[in-house]
């Protein structure tokens, strides 16, 4: 299926590993102009090094910012003004003992995950209204509809997150700019090894005893893939899904008990 987003251009948030990683190579196999931002510059510019020799016909740049600050996401938008398609992400907060949260937590955790999120957003969407065409997917967590013990930071902030663009959703549509929520259960990537590691702890297991434990909780019997993610989210980010927007999408191999 042709996406229909050739030639489009796209700002993919924590592009350099994972999730954003698969997003930003889905989005280029498309044929969409891809700026990568993540912290760390060398890790990011490899990961484009490998994109481009993989998506040749397109335009891969990155931007090293952390986009929990100002300053970060300044960065971002000097570099790609004015993005058809805005794949908001970033990594997720840390696994602590709620009684153990401070002020600074809760603070790193909003500029991370809640406030600075929602400022890269509405820097994008006057320009996509205005150019009629916008595709924004947020990266959450399966966690918006089924808080996970000891995620407490990333169960508030992602909630408020996915509450947040539902609310704004509305005004948007008639633009033809639509904003989802990509929700993912558990994916093979970095962000799911520290979190077996952090689970350990609590637990008084060993991270891979955590591991095999989270796969046969899964009834996949299988951890989700970034490259699956990634051409999902592209999907969200095409022309056919014009029609959907305000909503919030679970990946999680059929994790998640319930019915909505
Ligand atoms: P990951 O493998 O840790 O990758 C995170 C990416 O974001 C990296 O490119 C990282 O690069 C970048 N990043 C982190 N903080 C950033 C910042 N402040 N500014 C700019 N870039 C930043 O994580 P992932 O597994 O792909 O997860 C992506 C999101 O989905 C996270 O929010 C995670 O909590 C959530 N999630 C993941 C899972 C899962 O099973 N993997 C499940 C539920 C939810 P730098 O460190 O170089 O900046």
């Amino acid at each position: 299926m042709d996406l229909g987003i050739r030639g489009r251009s796209a700002i993919v948030c924590g592009a350099s590993k994972g999730l954003g990683l698969g997003s930003a190579q889905a989005l280029a196999a498309e044929g969409v102009n891809v700026l990568m931002v993540a912290r760390s510059a060398d890790a990011l510019e490899a990961a484009a090094e490998d994109l481009r020799r993989a998506a040749p016909d397109v335009a891969i740049t990155t931007c090293a910012a952390d986009l929990s600050t100002a300053e970060g996401r300044d960065a971002v938008y000097a570099a790609s003004p004015q993005p058809d398609i805005l794949v908001v992400n970033a990594g997720g907060p840390p696994v602590k003992d709620f009684r153990q949260l401070n002020e600074q937590d809760w603070v790193a955790a909003l500029n991370s995950n809640l406030y600075g999120m929602t400022d890269l957003i509405n820097r994008a969407v006057t320009g996509m209204c205005e150019r009629g065409f916008g595709r924004i997917v947020t990266i959450t967590s399966a966690s918006v509809k089924m808080p996970m013990v000891g995620l407490d930071l990333s169960n508030a902030m992602r909630s408020g997150l996915v509450s947040y663009c539902k609310g704004i959703s509305a005004g948007l549509a008639q633009h033809n700019v639509t904003i989802n929520s990509l929700l993912p259960g558990l994916h093979a990537t970095e962000r799911l090894d520290g979190i077996f590691v952090a689970r350990s702890a609590m637990m008084g297991k060993t991270p891979g005893e955590v591991e095999e434990l989270s796969r046969n909780q899964v009834p996949a019997k299988r951890f989700g893939t970034a490259e699956e993610f990634g051409h999902f989210c592209a999907f969200m980010c095409s022309t056919h899904a014009g029609y959907m927007t305000g909503q919030t999408v679970l990946l999680d191999g059929g994790a998640y008990p319930g019915l909505a």
